[in-house]
């Protein structure tokens, strides 16, 4: 039988790692065959899973490091490439569907790429729907291929929701573990450092997705992410505290019944569903135990220590490239707390800021419009940056 094609963005990373994991429990090379993978700086895991899959083309993001990658690579038949065009290339590498796993607006482009090819898209990069939704939607019915959410909410809901009574869809409600800084004051929130902040109660994450989770930022993005996946209202999109992980997101209907996805917090879970898709095959996944967990517990959001959230919904108002303002300059603040730069509620108060300087309605026509709106929001970010940092000191 002809073996699966699947090209993985951002390999050698969480969501990337968790990927050929589930790929070598459903067969392995006898099921699949890998067009492209990418990493950026890990050269040497980048290496070895190019060689295990055999890949037929492997990239890093970063073009210092293409002659450690070629030389690497040598004798293997495996081709090398580094640097952006290079990434955009293995997007357009044909393959039956691609696994978006780069961090950042970095994932984009190549994201695009294959998606305008016509290629499936298992989709864990938010930030191509929060950045550039309306570009990113169009390029998936231009290509035709599938749009898959991976992200363990978008998921959740992409399997409770039957596309036969998407009309009487009433709400979608996303579930949030609340973070670490769950129950934190505001006081200590304002002292927190990367390494507690990165340390996420239920889910094993990538670095920055952890940080954005204990801020919520990342429960932001994915509002906006659910709003361009599902077609919905801003006021449809709801959040609600559940600190166990176990239901991954719901959707109410009209007649007021509320369907929701269960399991234990596994990425694997969402990337398997999204990679069998229509069908569903067996995975290492543990099996929920509801005698265990005896309960499961919900609360209201407090938006007052959590802003990402009121900030989300402000961007879906004023629409245009708000989306990928908040992301630049949530991206730009996240890496000057990680730096040490800045106070960890700095963050929202940036990002809000460069939201309203940068509220002028206009919508994206192109890729390089929402680059410009990063830019800019990375730029006006800085400033605010080196204010704030002068300030601590
Ligand atoms: P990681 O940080 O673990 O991995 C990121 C991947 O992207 C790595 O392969 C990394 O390479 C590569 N990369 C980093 N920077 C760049 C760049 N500038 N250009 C190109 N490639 C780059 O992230 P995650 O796997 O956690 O997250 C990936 C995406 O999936 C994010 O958008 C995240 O929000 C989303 N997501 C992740 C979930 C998770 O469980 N981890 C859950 C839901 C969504 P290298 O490591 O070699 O430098
Ligand atoms: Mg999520």
């Amino acid at each position: 039988p002809q073996r699966r094609r699947i090209s993985i963005l951002g390999a050698t990373g969480s969501i990337g790692c968790n990927t050929l994991d589930v790929m070598s429990h459903l067969g392995g090379r006898d099921s699949f065959e890998v067009p492209a993978i990418t990493g950026r700086s890990n050269i040497g895991l980048l290496v070895e899973q190019a060689r295990s899959t055999g890949a037929g083309f492997a990239v890093t993001a970063d073009p210092d490091r293409y002659q450690e990658l070629k030389s690497a690579l040598a004798g293997t038949g495996i081709e090398a490439g580094a640097g952006p065009a290079a990434l955009i290339e293995a997007g357009e590498r044909d393959t039956d569907l691609l696994m978006a796993g780069i961090v950042g607006i970095a994932g984009l482009a190549p994201t695009l790429a294959a998606a305008a090819r016509g290629a499936d898209i298992a989709l864990a990069n938010k930030e191509c729907l929060v950045s550039a939704g309306d570009l990113f939607t169009a390029a998936i019915a231009s290509g035709g291929g599938k749009l898959l959410p991976v992200d363990s909410e978008h998921n959740a809901i992409f399997q409770v929701l039957e596309e036969s009574q998407r009309h009487a869809v009433d709400r979608i409600i996303l579930t949030a573990s609340g973070g670490p800084f769950r129950n934190h004051s505001r006081q200590q929130m304002a002292a927190v450092t990367p390494e507690v902040a990165a340390a996420h109660p239920n889910w094993a994450m990538g670095l920055k997705i952890s940080i954005d989770s204990a801020s919520m930022f990342n429960k932001a993005l994915e509002m906006i992410e659910a709003r361009h996946l599902f077609a919905m209202q801003p006021d449809q999109i709801e959040v609600i505290i559940h600190p166990q992980s176990v239901i991954h997101s719901m959707v109410g209907y009209c007649d007021g019944s509320v369907l929701a996805q269960l399991g234990v917090p596994d990425m694997r879970h969402a990337i398997g569903y999204a990679i069998s898709h229509p069908r569903r095959t067996g995975l290492p996944v543990e099996r929920l135990d509801f005698a265990a967990l005896a309960r499961l517990d919900f609360a209201a959001p407090d938006e007052e220590r959590f802003p990402a959230l009121a900030l989300a919904r402000t961007a879906m108002r004023r629409g245009g490239l708000q989306g990928a303002v908040l992301n630049g300059a949530k991206e730009a603040a996240l890496e000057a707390f990680i730096a040490g730069q800045i106070g960890f509620l700095d963050m929202a108060d940036i990002v809000a800021a460069a939201m309203d300087r940068l509220d002028d309605g206009r919508k994206a026509q192109s890729i390089e419009d929402v680059y410009a709106a990063d830019r800019d929001a990375r730029d006006v970010a800085q400033s605010l940056i080196a204010r704030a940092s002068r300030i601590a000191l």
